[in-house]
């Protein structure tokens, strides 16, 4: 057996981050932690240090920074405390690490998921908003470092096993479409008047998978599956229009890849992310992952519709952005996260949030992306648009 390979888990105290974990603790001889990052819940990483002893740990604030330090002394735990964002890109960088699984939320992942990319590691991706917004810029900086780039968002880590082995972003022949599955969120039966009246606790609340809240609201709104359709572009290479999105509540068809011949492969499963992460952690080998089997004479029925676009207008707003290519999907992502925040902290209609990403994009030109820079410019611009938009109280 060779030596474990060295993992830093971003965003460890996350959903992702803690399912990560728990297939990691299965595997002691495999895998080594090395760093752990998190926003802010200082007592969750305290916790995971003590349980898996990293070299590091990293935090966004001074103050629980502080707290964490104090903490570990007091019990001899010997792993350095970093505070900042810019610690984040350096620790993915270290020789001793292999593997970074991409699991913040938002567009905070952006940089150091890139800072992996060219450093050449074994990137897995769960962070979608940073593929979106940087498109082919990640995909380039994944080729110039020699890394590797595997999905963890469900569905794009089915059609990863579907697929023959493929450079990211480079299409594989043979391929006719991709399928999407989406659970449809907790208001596929809604009708608008109560889309009208929806809560941030029942938006949260999603039927089929636990997940921290961002991504919540977006498989609410629909907008998780619009950005999974850029994803699934960029990381596949094919067009928008070989992209078809399918409603399957029971979310057990994690996605399906059709081919020219007619065959269609699907992956199936529970829904439970410990199998997309075992699977990308260990890929191309197999490993347990505590996901229990799946015993398809007890669920009898698969069911499958197509989605109301009317209904759920964040997602025609996405697919439209991913067609238009540029910036357009920075822009998108960017109101997005503006909006759904003010959502989350009670200032904002759960209704409001396509009006507010479609005014942002109709008010933001989108452009060529040259560099980095109009990425990060963009997202700054989109974000005060919105954030205005909502505090002027635009008739939303
Ligand atoms: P979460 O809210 O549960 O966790 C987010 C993590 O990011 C936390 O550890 C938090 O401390 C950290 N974080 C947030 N802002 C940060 C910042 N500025 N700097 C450093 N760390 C920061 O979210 P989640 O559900 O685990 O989702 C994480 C990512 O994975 C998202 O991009 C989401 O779309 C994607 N994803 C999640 C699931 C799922 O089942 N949860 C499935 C597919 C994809
Ligand atoms: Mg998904």
């Amino acid at each position: 057996m060779s030596a474990p390979q060295g993992l830093v888990i971003l965003g460890s105290t996350g959903s992702i981050g803690q399912s990560t974990l728990d297939v990691v603790a299965r595997h002691p001889d495999r895998y080594t932690v090395v760093a752990l990052a998190a926003a802010s819940r200082w007592e969750i990483l305290r916790d995971q240090c003590r349980q898996y002893r990293p070299r590091f740990a990293v935090i966004m604030d001074l103050s629980s920074a502080a707290q964490l330090r104090k903490a570990l002394a007091a019990e001899a735990i010997r792993t350095e405390v970093l505070v900042g964002p810019a610690a984040l890109a350096s620790i993915v960088a270290e020789p001793e690490v292999h593997i970074v699984m991409a699991a913040i939320v938002g567009s905070a992942g952006l940089l150091p998921t890139l800072a992996a990319a060219r450093a050449g590691k074994r990137v897995l991706l769960a962070n979608k908003e940073a593929l979106v917004m940087s498109g082919q810029l990640l995909l380039d900086a994944v080729a110039a470092g020699g890394a590797e780039l595997l999905p963890i968002d469900s569905e794009h880590n089915a059609i990863f096993q579907c697929l023959p082995p493929h450079v990211p972003g480079v299409a594989p022949s043979g391929v006719r479409r991709i399928v999407l599955t989406a659970s449809g969120g907790p208001f596929l039966r809604a009708s608008e008047q109560q889309l009208r009246a929806v809560t941030p606790a029942a938006a949260c609340a999603h039927p089929k998978w636990a997940m921290g809240p961002k991504i919540s609201v977006d498989s609410a709104t629909l907008m998780n599956k619009g950005l999974e359709c850029i994803e699934a572009q960029l990381l596949f290479g094919v067009s928008p229009e070989a992209i078809e999105v399918l409603i399957h509540p029971q979310s057990i068809v994690h996605s399906l890849v059709e081919y020219l011949d007619g065959s269609m492969l699907a992956q199936l499963g529970n829904p439970d992310m410990r199998t997309p992460i075992a699977h990308a952690l260990a890929w191309p080998q197999r490993i347990e992952s505590g996901v229990e089997s799946l015993n398809l004479a007890r669920l009898g029925a698969l069911e499958f519709e197509s989605p109301d676009l009317a209904k759920f207008p964040c997602l025609a707003l996405a697919i439209a952005a991913g067609r238009r290519g540029g910036t357009a999907p920075a822009i998108l992502n960017a109101a997005n996260e503006v909006a759904v925040a003010e959502f989350l902290g009670g200032r904002l209609n759960f209704s409001a949030i396509p009006r507010v990403i479609e005014t942002v994009l109709e008010r933001c030109a989108a452009a060529t992306v040259t560099g980095l820079e109009d990425i990060l410019e963009i997202d700054r611009v989109a974000r005060v648009l919105a954030l205005n938009l909502i505090q002027g109280g635009i008739s939303l």
